[in-house]
């Protein structure tokens, strides 16, 4: 039999769409309470007791990032403020930062939903754990933090950033298992590369790899690089923060908790649902969050449910991995193109190091796209010649996926800009209408 952290992971999908019913009402119940929901549901007149099942949801109104920028700083609090235990905020990537509150209850259930992916990963008690997230208003950080000590593992708060110190804590206490951003993943890569520090000096086995887009590409670099395995992690802090959906050793799509949340995959434009299997933005429902319950959240994430049953045995449906935010398409030439697309062709190139920018520009009339790319030292060293040949097999190899062709710059590993957090990936130059 397989080893749960918890039953409801093998709740059937009957079960599961039951207590979703029961708590959706109770939730919604809660959320008219609240100053925003309260005021949006009068004028839509809609009442509590109208939604019964979760089929009801599509009766209800949907709540965008906008929304909770009009409930600032605390209209979406269904308790008095004394009654919160923490708020978190989100990392602001497009436009003004959002707060999100918990109640002690919200955060007892928030870190058992991150322990229960911990350990589906294969996480336990005796691993030693240290979370390379940045520590405040990032959720990465004390969300991971606190699930971690929920599963017992001796947890080292680490936080973001000073890869040296990084690399001392893994290598001196014995590190088995991380929580990393990809970006930061590749970079502690190349400064290792340059240190000549060998990877085997490392205990590690597993690694949480999420927070932002990435490809498979790139989690297979990871798993190669430092020899573990990478689990992709999703979450927004809207929804709490990680612990929303997560792979299991399958390593095949991301199973959504759906004791905890409702799921539903729009057509970004119309709001409808869309078929079965296919691409779309998720949309989110908290079914637990007694503090600030969110009803039908747009998360701007794409993605889509993938069919059939997991190896596994978990019955909660599996989302795939995000493809991109419906606000980060690159219009370029009449084409429609996604940063992750140029990260696939990137990351497959075993010449190509480990970071990488996109540059919109405008020439003229016309727009351009440049791609900055960070080329490993052993083949930098190379001729004049070799270098243009891998600069236009780079080139060839984009139009191929994204249909124009790039121009490619390349430049010597670890001297393009990173982040502290998330990484940037697209840079745009074009002068705005
Ligand atoms: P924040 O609330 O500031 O932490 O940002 C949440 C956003 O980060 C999500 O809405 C996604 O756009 C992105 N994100 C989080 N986890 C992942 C992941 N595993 N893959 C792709 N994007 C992610
Ligand atoms: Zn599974």
């Amino acid at each position: 039999m397989h080893h749960a952290f918890c039953p409801e992971e093998f709740w059937s999908q009957d079960t599961l769409r039951a207590v979703q019913s029961t708590r959706l009402q109770t939730i919604i119940e809660a959320a008219a309470r609240s100053p925003f929901y309260g005021q949006r549901f009068a004028e839509l007149g809609i009442r509590p007791e109208d939604i019964r099942s979760v089929d009801d949801i599509r009766n209800l109104p949907c709540t965008t990032k906008d929304d909770l920028r009009a409930a600032y700083p605390d209209k979406m609090l269904t308790l008095p403020v004394r009654q919160m235990a923490r708020l978190h905020a989100s990392s602001g990537t497009t436009g003004a930062a959002t707060v999100v509150y918990y109640t002690h209850n919200d955060l007892a259930a928030w870190a058992d939903l991150v322990a229960r992916c911990m350990h589906m990963t294969g996480i336990r008690a005796d691993d030693t754990f240290q979370n390379i997230a940045g520590y405040g208003l990032f959720t990465g950080g004390l969300g991971f933090h606190y699930g971690a000590e929920r599963l017992g593992c001796l947890t080292i708060p680490a936080g973001a950033g000073n890869s040296k110190r990084q690399l001392k804590l893994l290598e001196d206490f014995r590190v088995t298992a991380v929580h990393i951003i990809p970006s930061y993943a590749l970079h502690l890569a190349s400064v290792m590369e340059e240190m000549d520090f060998d990877p085997k000096r490392l205990s590690l086995r597993i690694a949480l790899i999420g927070a932002e887009p990435h490809t498979e590409a790139m989690r297979r670099r990871i798993e190669a690089f430092f020899g573990v395995r990478a689990y992709n992690s999703y979450g927004l802090s809207e929804m709490n923060g990680p612990g929303v959906a997560f792979e299991c050793p399958e390593q095949n799509g991301m199973h959504l908790w759906e004791d905890a949340y409702i799921a539903e995959i729009i057509d970004p434009t119309t709001g409808d649902p869309v078929p079965e299997g296919q691409m779309g933005e998720l949309v989110l429902t908290t079914l637990t969050r007694e503090g600030m319950p969110l009803v039908r959240y747009r998360t701007r994430d794409l993605t889509r449910f993938l069919p059939g049953h997991c190896p596994c045995g978990r019955t909660h449906r599996r989302i795939d991995r995000i493809s991109g935010r419906s606000d980060d398409m690159i219009i370029l030439k009449g084409v429609n193109i996604y940063p992750m697309q140029v990260e696939s062709v990137l990351m497959d190139i075993p010449e190509v190091g480990q970071n990488y920018l996109i540059v919109l520009e405008r020439e003229g009339f016309l727009d351009q796209m440049r791609v900055k790319v960070e080329v490993k030292d052993e083949f930098f060293v190379e001729d004049m010649r070799a270098l243009k040949a891998l600069q236009q097999r780079i080139a060839a190899k984009l139009r191929d996926e994204i249909l124009i062709t790039p121009r490619v710059d390349l430049v010597e590993s670890n001297s393009l800009p990173k982040s502290e957090g998330k990484a940037v990936r697209v840079q745009d130059l074009r002068p705005k209408q």
